[in-house]
């Protein structure tokens, strides 16, 4: 398997098929954490990778497919790309998972049941989402065409139609498929060929990497001369990352003394580079990788580091833990039965804000109409201009209102 070179987005209402497509074009499960199991959802951000091939010999779009050889003709296939499936959770209460997500997907698959009414609240809230961190290369997948007869797919697909009409996927492809029984797959294939194009790399400039998960991957018991450091997984958005290079994690670790918080940006070494399932001595920008540091796994173990930023030291962006956004509010609250309008940011309220991979909680220190400063609770690393997706309480539960972008 050769190096991701993209990453794409399974997004969409919990229970649509998400999982089970990323696993009909991979091969892999991605919800393996033990919750996941248990409730049959997708808490955490799943990723896998998959190599599209086409077969020289027969038609589109029967020529794409995942497997070695063609099922049509048995012949070998050729490999076309390798990318890289970001599964998010499509539960109401994990859209900051789903938001850190977005923050590294190239295009975006929104799964839709056919079974059930279009759109259900999170079809509403993600293609949102996705409309205003603005990832344009969208594919609708209609699943569970084994579900519906005929006549109820033909009514669901206007529905679709209705719902997306002034959205950034007005003209995307609306793709029927089974996931479960890998029935019409080979569009989907095509599709992604088609609309998701490899991003143009910015090579020549210093590695900036998201961190979109941190593990231990030492299995309980293990002799400590045999243990391996922590892991970090998550995207290059630029430059490139080598086997042996120092690297600075920022904001880093968090250290209380005498009643002061402060971070302090971590300071490690690449043991080895994993793409595409293969250790590589350097890693480009556009899939998942996972980088081995020379780190305690206590400081990566579930997740610890997820929203921070790695790349050479010296060289990455502040990190804040005040700042002044330019919003860019909407004018009513999506995914909610009855769609309430969006009032003004007002001081001292406390707002969800996603910046890259980053989750952090902010309380408004000033409000005015087109601006607010914000005191984080967790500072956050990232370029003046970066975009910020923008969530308030309303009812239980954080809902997206808007976006910002960091002014200083
Ligand atoms: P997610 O929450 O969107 O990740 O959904 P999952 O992939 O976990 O699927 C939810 C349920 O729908 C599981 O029981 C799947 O087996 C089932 N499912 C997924 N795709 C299909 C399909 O194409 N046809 C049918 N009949 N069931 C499906
Ligand atoms: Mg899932």
């Amino acid at each position: 398997m050769s190096q991701p070179s993209v990453n794409i987005g399974m997004v969409g209402h919990v229970d649509h098929g998400k999982t089970t497509l990323v696993s009909a074009l991979s091969g892999v499960w991605t919800d393996t954490h033990s919750e996941e199991m248990k409730r049959g959802i997708s808490i955490r951000l799943g990723y896998a990778d998959a190599t599209f091939r086409k077969c020289p010999n027969c038609p589109e779009p029967q020529c794409y497919t995942v497997s070695r050889k063609c099922e049509g003709c048995n012949e070998p296939s050729e490999e076309l790309r390798t990318v890289s499936f970001v599964d998010a959770p499509g539960h109401e209460t994990l859209m900051a998972t789903m938001l850190s997500g977005a923050a590294i997907m190239d295009g975006a698959i929104l799964v839709i049941a056919a079974n059930e009414e279009c759109p259900q609240p999170q079809t509403k809230e993600h293609l949102m989402a996705l409309n205003i961190i603005g990832i344009k290369n969208l594919i609708i997948v209609q699943n569970k065409i084994d579900l519906v007869s005929r006549e109820q797919l033909i009514e669901h697909y206007h529905q679709i139609k209705e719902f997306v009409k002034g959205t950034v996927a007005e003209n995307s492809p609306i793709i029927p498929i089974s996931a479960q029984q890998n029935t019409n797959v080979d569009s989907l294939i095509q599709a992604m060929e088609e609309i998701i194009p490899t991003p143009v790399h910015k090579l020549g400039k210093h590695p900036h990497m998201l961190i979109a998960r941190s593990f231990d991957i030492n299995k309980p018991g293990t002799p400590i001369k045999d243990i391996s450091g922590g892991v970090i997984g998550g995207t290059l958005t630029e430059g490139a990352l080598h086997a042996g290079d120092e690297l600075e994690i920022c904001p880093g670790i968090k250290i209380e003394s005498e009643g002061t918080t402060r971070w302090k940006p971590i300071m490690t070494r690449i043991s080895r580079i994993v793409a595409g399932k293969e250790p590589v001595d350097q890693a480009t920008p556009g899939g998942l990788l996972a980088v081995g540091t020379s780190l305690d796994p206590a400081l990566t173990k579930s997740d610890t580091l997820t929203g921070q930023v790695a790349g050479s030291p010296g060289t990455l962006p502040p990190t804040h833990d005040l700042f002044t956004l330019e919003l860019h509010l909407l004018e009513r609250v999506v995914g909610v039965t009855d769609e309430e309008e969006i009032g003004p940011i007002k001081t001292s309220e406390p707002l969800m804000l996603n910046v890259g991979t980053a989750t952090t909680v902010g309380v408004v220190t000033s409000a005015r109409k087109d601006t607010a400063e914000v005191k984080l609770k967790r500072p956050v690393c990232a370029d003046i201009g970066a975009t910020v997706a923008i969530s308030r309480r309303v009812g239980s539960r954080w809902r997206l209102i808007g976006v910002g972008v960091i002014k200083d």
